[in-house]
């Protein structure tokens, strides 16, 4: 019996699958700097458990309302005005993490054959996201030059009659680049000219470490764009809770409702207890947040300089996210450990069994020659991990 052609299309997501197969290793004993997986290292914040560990004792274990608990709702509101954005509660919906949420929205948006602009280097689960709800994703490569942002004559040329939505993820994953108010500005009135709806995925948004930037959402920038805006953020980075997957989208009343419409019938309401957590995140202490964020600027400063020092690799220093994307072309169509290095898949494969690095090459991200380092990590392993990057460029090259 045949699979459906939409699941024979799906490929497992690349840093998942990478990041256990680091985790694997490393539970056999071998000692894998795990440099490919973007998820924090650092606990939840004790207040956020706590939370939790109340909402189980005080039995908060039933089902909620399927879009997420009015408080959370509430919570999410009020903290999206800090960006100059207006929803009611019953504009947003709390799905199981910000790829639910994503999921979501373009079942809510897209029907089948309407194509969906995605910016490359584009973080992985996108173009599968849209390959589930029957969309075409059309893939625009950014240039290095432009520090992997896009123009909107590149837009105006992606276009078609059948054009329904662009993606922004502003910090980037995997480039850390983070768009101004200004270049928002352009797209914002691309899209509102042309008619379609914008996803813009703001999860790194408080990960921004230039002092000369802040986070813009394109909804803040009007009426018009934020009327065609599904804003998707979450829990998992800026709070180190991956695991409890929480995350939501804030969007007009109509979208929101069918997002809601779909989530009723799919995974219903968000875990209870989860749904308690991220509201102390948003209404608790932050202490332990800014304490992380500080980390996480430090640990950038220190791995952005010792991968420029290695001789042949190079990079941009990212103003948000905690991603390096790191430039391997000079490595390529050399041999090492009787390996051809034909493209990035290969370099991170030698790294990872050789060195003992796990990386997330560039193919991933619907772009060649670069090699994804995720510095979400501790001090020590990215001392190590950095260490074992230049023995493998210095000894065989
Ligand atoms: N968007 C981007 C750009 C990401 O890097 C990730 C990875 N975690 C997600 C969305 C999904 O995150 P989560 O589902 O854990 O909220
Ligand atoms: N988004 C993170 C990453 O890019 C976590 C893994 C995932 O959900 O893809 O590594």
């Amino acid at each position: 019996m045949k699979l459906s052609d939409m699941a024979l299309k799906i490929r497992p997501s690349t840093t998942l699958s990478l990041s256990a197969e680091a985790n694997r290793r490393k539970a056999e004993g071998v000692d894998v700097i795990n440099f490919s997986a973007g998820e924090p290292d650092f606990n939840t914040p004790e207040n956020i458990k706590e939370a939790a560990i109340r909402a189980i004792n005080e039995n908060f274990t039933k089902y909620t309302p399927y879009e997420g608990i009015y408080d959370l709702r509430k919570a999410v509101a009020e903290e999206l005005s800090n960006d100059g954005l207006e929803y009611e509660p019953e504009d947003i919906v709390i799905s199981n993490g910000s790829k639910h949420a994503l999921k979501n929205a373009f079942s809510a948006i897209i029907d089948p054959g309407d194509e969906v602009i995605i910016l490359a280097p584009y973080w992985n689960s996108y173009v599968d996201i849209v390959n589930m709800v029957y969309g075409v994703p059309v893939i625009v490569q950014t240039r290095k030059e432009n520090l992997f942002k896009v123009s909107v004559d590149q837009l105006e040329e992606a276009f078609t009659p059948k054009t329904k939505a662009l993606i922004i993820n502003s910090p980037n994953n995997p480039t850390g680049a983070v768009y101004s108010e200004d270049e928002l500005r352009k797209i914002a009135d691309f899209a509102v000219e042309k008619d379609i709806y914008v996803i813009s995925d703001e999860i790194y948004k408080r990960l921004i470490y230039s002092r000369k930037l802040r986070h813009t959402s394109i909804a803040s920038l009007g009426k018009e764009i934020k009327e065609r805006t599904i804003v998707i953020d979450g829990f998992s980075k800026s709070f180190s809770m991956t695991g409890w997957r929480v995350g939501y989208s804030a969007s007009n009343r109509d979208i929101a409702q069918a997002i809601a419409n779909i989530q009723s019938n799919s995974t219903s309401n968000v875990n209870s207890v989860a749904q308690m957590a991220a509201l102390e995140a948003l209404r608790g202490d932050k202490s332990e947040v800014e304490l992380m964020l500080k980390e996480f600027q430090h640990r950038r400063d220190f791995i952005a300089q010792r991968i420029s020092d290695i001789p042949l690799l190079s990079s941009i220093l990212p103003k948000g996210a905690f991603y390096l994307f790191v430039d391997v072309s000079k490595l390529l169509g050399h041999e090492v450990k009787g390996v051809m290095l034909n493209d990035s898949t290969d370099a991170a494969r030698v790294l990872l069994d050789h060195y003992n690095v796990a990386v997330v090459p560039s193919d991933a991200f619907g772009v060649k020659n670069y090699i994804r380092i995720s510095y979400a990590t501790s001090m020590r392993d990215i001392v190590e991990g950095a260490n074992r990057i230049e023995k493998f460029v210095k000894r065989n090259f």
